[in-house]
């Protein structure tokens, strides 16, 4: 068994831009999610976009579709 080729796991936080907190375990110690599965519209059947910080209305703005 080679050294140094498996990661080491350990506990993790992981935040979502909706304020879902969770915890895992991962080679990353805190995680910062956009979506999470209680917020995603697929997982929740709602047709509502997560807009944090006028994200959503820059991307909208730069390709013109909001006209
Ligand atoms: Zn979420």
């Amino acid at each position: 068994m080679k050294e140094g080729i498996h990661p080491e796991y350990k506990p993790a936080v992981i935040r979502c831009s909706c304020g879902a907190v969770w915890e895992t375990r991962s080679t990353k110690e805190n995680i910062s999610v956009d979506v999470c599965s209680k917020c995603h519209p697929f997982y929740t059947g709602r047709q509502k976009l997560v807009d944090t910080g006028g994200r959503v209305d820059r991307f909208k703005k730069r390709f013109g579709l909001d006209k």
